[in-house]
């Protein structure tokens, strides 16, 4: 139990979170391990966006202009992660998936290159660790590199987590720390002041009035001969003619390659992005050519209007929002989880950050913001 919960006299009140992606499992957790009874609702635990993403954990690599009000978020998530997995670790005894690999980004051609090389800029500016390199050192930090390509940059800092792998020890921590999962999906009667609704793209039937949109996303899983082993040792973060692309090495030697952004109504994988994602991806990384595939998914983004989620209380029901972590709701997750905590139990020091933080963070992730 965390220091600043052992001196409460106060007995945890019981606690219930909808959706079993790794935003409502790290919830429970949370919760679960300040000893609040917890019971989880999911009619397919893990089913969501969490069963498809990378889990690139990228504050630095993933900074666009213009995302201001998201980068605190990022930071402040990425810098909450260790201490999460390593209590998960704790309290389940099974790996977590991750890996503080590090970053490269490459740039394909030249045009990429002074995409990156701009991008660079920008990133020292907001103070991140990023650093132009040379050909010559990429080729000797990643020999599967393609010999062509123009420039790249290493980001030490950003490393990753695998989704499913983190997935599953949570599940077992939870089970572990007695939490209750019922497999079904959520009524209006789970609603209320002690419930958490972290059903992604889901919470919007719910609450018609957020602004949430699918944005699919194709991604595979590939594996990799053992001759190969490891194919990279970074994620790898590419621009090809400026379409990003990236591969994502897991620890048992196999690698991910993804992902398509889309905002039709097609839910189901279109063969453009897959064909996209592979002359890409073997642009950048040749050997990719003699990988099989394991797995080849399509998983819907929870989106929203300016990227940044949707976390504060319903007004109605008293239900904490908790939703539309987007395109980095696996960074975000050791944030989100803590700040669904605090909102539920009413206590923002289970945040572990300042009020005036706490404060910030929620003024720009007010679910209302988008409704008047
Ligand atoms: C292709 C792809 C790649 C990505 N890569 C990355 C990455 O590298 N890094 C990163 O940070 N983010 C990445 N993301 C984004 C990330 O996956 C999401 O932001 C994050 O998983 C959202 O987590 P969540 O728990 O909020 O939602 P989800 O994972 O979608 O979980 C929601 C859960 O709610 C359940 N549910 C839905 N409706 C109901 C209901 N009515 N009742 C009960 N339960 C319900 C679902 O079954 C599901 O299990 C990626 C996403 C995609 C699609």
């Amino acid at each position: 139990m965390p220091p600043e919960e052992r001196t409460s006299v106060v007995t945890p009140a019981a606690c219930c979170v909808i959706g079993a992606g790794l935003v409502g499992l790290a919830t429970a957790f949370e919760l679960a391990s300040r000893g609040h009874p917890v019971t989880v609702i999911d009619p397919e635990p893990m089913s969501g966006a969490s069963h498809h993403a990378a889990g690139m954990l990228a504050p630095a690599a993933e900074i666009q202009y213009g995302q201001d009000n998201l980068v605190p978020l990022m930071r402040a998530s990425m810098a909450l992660y260790p201490d999460l997995v390593q209590r998960v670790a704790a309290a389940s005894g099974c790996p977590t998936g991750y890996l503080t690999c590090g970053t490269i980004v490459v740039a394909a051609d030249g045009a990429d290159r002074r995409h990156l090389r701009e991008l660079a800029d920008f990133q020292h500016a907001a103070g991140m660790d990023v650093e132009v390199v040379t050909t010559r050192y990429l080729r000797q930090l990643e020999p599967a590199i393609a010999p062509v390509v123009a420039g790249a940059a290493l980001i030490p800092g950003d490393h990753q987590i695998d989704p499913r792998v983190f997935g599953a020890a949570l599940m077992c921590a939870l089970k572990k720390l007695g939490v209750r999962f019922e497999e079904r999906k959520a009524t209006p009667d789970d609603l209320g002041p002690k419930t958490v609704m972290a059903a992604g793209l889901g919470a919007a039937e719910y609450f018609p009035f957020l602004p949430l949109r699918p944005v699919w996303g194709e991604i595979m899983r590939l594996d990799v001969p053992d001759a190969m082993t490891p194919l990279v040792t970074h994620v790898i973060r590419g621009f090809v003619e400026d379409r990003p692309v990236y591969v994502v090495p897991r620890g048992n030697g196999s690698v991910v390659l993804g992902a398509t952004s889309r905002e039709n109504h097609r839910k189901w994988g279109s063969l453009g992005g897959v064909y996209q994602l592979l002359r890409d991806g073997i642009r950048l990384v040749p050997g990719l050519e003699e990988c099989s595939i394991s797995d080849i998914g399509t998983g819907g983004r929870p989106g929203t209007p300016d990227d940044l989620p949707l976390v504060g209380t319903d007004t109605a029901t008293g239900t904490v929002i908790s939703t539309g972590y987007f395109r980095h709701g696996i960074l975000l997750t050791a944030l989100a989880a803590r700040l669904g905590a605090a909102l539920v139990t009413g206590d923002r020091h289970v945040t572990g950050l300042d009020d005036r933080a706490v404060e910030s963070i929620l003024t720009h992730t007010d679910p209302y913001r988008w409704s008047n």
